[in-house]
């Protein structure tokens, strides 16, 4: 079985949704899993960010603007009467239960039933539009089986045993449709695997059923050796291994979720990135053999990163050091990025913030620290083995002309990394670009 996810100018129009079936064959047992139509997802949180800010006449506004995207949406994509009047009581349901939240208490829960809004009207659209036209499908409910756990980890056990149960239920059918991004918390309520999540979702998904492959459609023709919306001239990469694909969407390829190689590769499922406007381009397989051997691959850049620096001559052929200053980072839920150390100091960054002055208070008691915001890491992915030489001074040559704040080399055979200020990041991509392809 595969799962096919579809990204949100995939379905980002009324176009664009019928269009779903020049990919998805209906006849193949397959999982397609849809994102929000492009921009939703932005507005639900504009919208929840008005209601927070006590700004109700600006939600209520943005809410309006929004459906009336819908209704043109509507309009366009079902041609009986009756579709027409299903897809606007699916619409004015949503939009209504929007309104309705907005008027009560708006706490972080209600917050996240607003952003579950858009990939709930994506599905059942597409579910009621394949009906109108007379192909079968089935409506899976994220809801139903996708979990994760207090440390908002996926409990993959579980979504596997329901998900197993939902689809023994439908033994003859063949195409089913389930949300992206959205989920159930350890409370049981719902929740999100955060922003880009749906691509989580099909990699868990497969992961969990053991698919034979999982396909993410989206704007572009798979996994570029840059970024594209900074560099020009970027070119898809044919191949990539496991590994280089999960350090280049953690370290910032917006084409994938940062976590979501990590199902594949642990359970061995295959994911291909395709481009729904050129069905045909090759895209990117990534797979556990990977592509060339032996060379530099592609380049990603992480922002907001926060550098921390603990000075301390305690250090000084001491031992259990790291463990200590680790363990606070761990009782804060806050994981490190990047790592360097000398006898004397130790640098390392993190990007969630959220208890940095309670960490920092922690810390002070080993050492002196220093905390610089706004860096950029630039991590440059490749195979480095041991018998490979020569990469990180090209590397490092390439951005000789530029501040650089930490470098990391040797932490896998992947990867080359550079913390950067954050001004530097556009020139440090293009650089790199120019002298390294
Ligand atoms: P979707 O809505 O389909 O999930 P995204 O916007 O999340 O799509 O991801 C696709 C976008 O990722 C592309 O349009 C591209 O601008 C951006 N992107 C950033 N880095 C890369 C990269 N290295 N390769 C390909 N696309 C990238
Ligand atoms: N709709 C969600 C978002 O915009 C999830 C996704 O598109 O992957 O973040
Ligand atoms: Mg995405």
């Amino acid at each position: 079985m595969k799962i096919l996810k579809f990204g949100g100018t995939s379905v980002g129009s009324a176009e664009r949704i019928k269009s779903l079936l020049d990919i998805v064959n209906p006849a193949e047992r397959q999982i397609v899993v849809l994102s929000a139509v492009a921009g939703t997802t932005n507005a639900l949180v504009e919208i929840s960010k008005a209601i927070i800010n006590g700004k109700q006449d600006d939600a209520k506004q943005l809410i309006e603007d929004h459906k009336n995207k819908y209704e043109a949406l509507i309009k366009e994509l079902f041609s009986t009467e009756n579709g027409y009047k299903r897809g606007k009581e699916l619409i004015d349901y949503h939009f209504n239960l929007i309104s309705s939240l907005s008027n009560d208490l708006f706490t972080h829960t209600e917050e996240k039933v607003t952003l579950a809004q858009g990939e709930l009207i994506s599905t059942t659209l597409w579910h009621l539009y394949l009906e109108e036209i007379g192909i079968s499908s089935v409506l899976l409910p994220a809801l139903d089986f996708m979990k994760i756990d207090e440390d908002n980890e996926p409990v993959v056990p579980f979504i596997k045993e329901k998900l197993e149960t939902i689809l023994a239920q439908h033994p003859t059918n063949k195409l089913f449709i389930t949300q992206g991004f959205i989920c159930r918390n350890s409370f049981g309520e719902i929740d999100n695997l955060r922003r880009g999540g749906s691509d989580y979702t099909a990699s868990l998904i497969g992961a969990a059923i053991q698919a034979d492959e999982v396909q993410i459609w989206t704007d572009i023709d798979g996994m570029h050796n840059n970024d594209p919306r900074i560099v020009k001239n970027t070119s898809p990469i044919a191949e990539l291994s496991f590994n280089e694909a999960a350090e280049l969407a953690y370290f910032g390829a917006k084409i994938l979720h940062p976590q979501s190689v990590f199902p594949a590769q642990k359970y061995n499922v295959p994911v291909r990135l395709l481009n729904t406007m050129d069905p045909q381009a090759k895209g990117t397989l990534i797979s556990e053999h990977g592509g060339k051997k032996g060379s530099i691959r592609a380049i990603a850049a992480k922002d907001d990163i926060t550098a921390i620096q603990i000075h301390s001559s305690r250090m000084l052929l001491a031992y259990g050091f790291l463990r200590k200053i680790f363990e606070i980072f761990e009782r804060y839920k806050t994981p490190i990025d990047m790592i360097t150390t000398s006898e004397v100091a130790v640098s390392l960054t993190i990007d969630d913030t959220t208890n940095l002055q309670d960490i920092i208070r922690e810390v002070e008691d080993f050492g002196t620290v220093d905390v610089d915001r706004n860096h950029t890491i630039i991590c440059v992915v490749g195979d480095f083995g041991v018998n490979t030489h020569g990469y990180a001074a090209r590397v490092l040559d390439a951005v000789k002309h530029l501040p650089i704040r930490m470098i990391s080399y040797g932490g896998s055979d992947n990867n080359v990394s550079l913390l950067i200020e954050a001004e530097h990041k556009i020139e440090a991509l293009r650089s790199l670009h120019n002298r390294l392809f």
